[in-house]
């Protein structure tokens, strides 16, 4: 690959939906902590230059010393502190990053089942298209409800996809567009979603469901199971 890639993990939040003292990323899945299983397929990808973590101001320590010294992450250059909301984290991993990076991948600190497969997909894809992100079709039928949840419309599933991270783009136009958004006041809760409203087209790379998000408490069983079925 000719451009450098370079990732921001964006690891701040605190995940209150987890009912539990330590940050889910910092919780363990088979005794390894959630975020050191991302870090882990990104250092081993040989196309990713550099990562920079975005982790709570109150962690940031923690993180230093308990996942990037304690299992020896030579290509994170940086944990930096995050924002109020997931895009000030991202925002602030954005201007982490080596303004010579070619390409960026963001993604979420909370997802640890990425493979290098999708990796792979997702870096052809963004070179052809200058931003792909990873996408699961619908299986269920989707509405569109109202406040008091009655329906308004049944979507066509075959056009709707989940969408997950890395979501990875051109370094340039990304930056571009969320100095637009921040211009504006808009805050969006993913990464493609300014791409596309200032930018332009944003391809979706088929993934899988076990790319998940550790959300719910019970979401660290299910990863474990992921795993001991892999
Ligand atoms: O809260 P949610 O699970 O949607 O967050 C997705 C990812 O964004 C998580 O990895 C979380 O740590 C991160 N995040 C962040 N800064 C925030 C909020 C969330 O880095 N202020």
């Amino acid at each position: 690959m000719d451009k450098s890639l370079q990732v921001v993990i964006a690891a701040a939040g605190l995940g209150s939906r987890m009912n539990s003292k330590l940050n889910k990323q910092y919780m363990l899945i088979q005794g390894r902590p959630v975020l050191a299983y991302c870090l882990d397929t990104f250092e081993s990808f040989e196309a990713v230059d550099s990562m920079v973590v975005v982790a709570n101001e109150s962690e940031i320590k923690y993180c230093e010393n308990e996942i990037i010294k304690r299992y020896g992450y030579k290509k994170v250059i940086g944990v930096i502190p995050g924002g109020k909301e997931r895009q000030d984290s991202v925002w602030a991993g954005l201007n982490a990053c080596a303004n010579s990076t070619g390409l960026v991948a963001i993604h979420d600190g909370a997802r640890p089942l990425l493979t290098r497969q999708l990796l792979a997909d997702l870096l052809s894809a963004v070179q052809k298209w200058g931003a792909a992100v990873p996408g699961v079709w619908a299986r269920d039928t989707l509405k569109m409800v109202d406040e008091e949840g009655f329906v308004v419309d049944t979507l066509d599933r075959s056009r709707i996809a989940a969408v997950q991270t890395p979501q990875v783009f051109e370094y340039e136009m990304i930056l571009k567009a969320f100095q637009m958004a921040y211009a504006e006041g808009i805050y969006a809760t993913d990464d493609a979603s300014l791409f596309e409203r200032y930018i332009g087209r944003v391809k979706i790379v088929k993934s899988d469901t076990r790319n998940l998000k550790i959300t719910m408490p019970e979401d660290i069983a299910v990863a474990e199971s992921i795993l001991e079925n892999q």
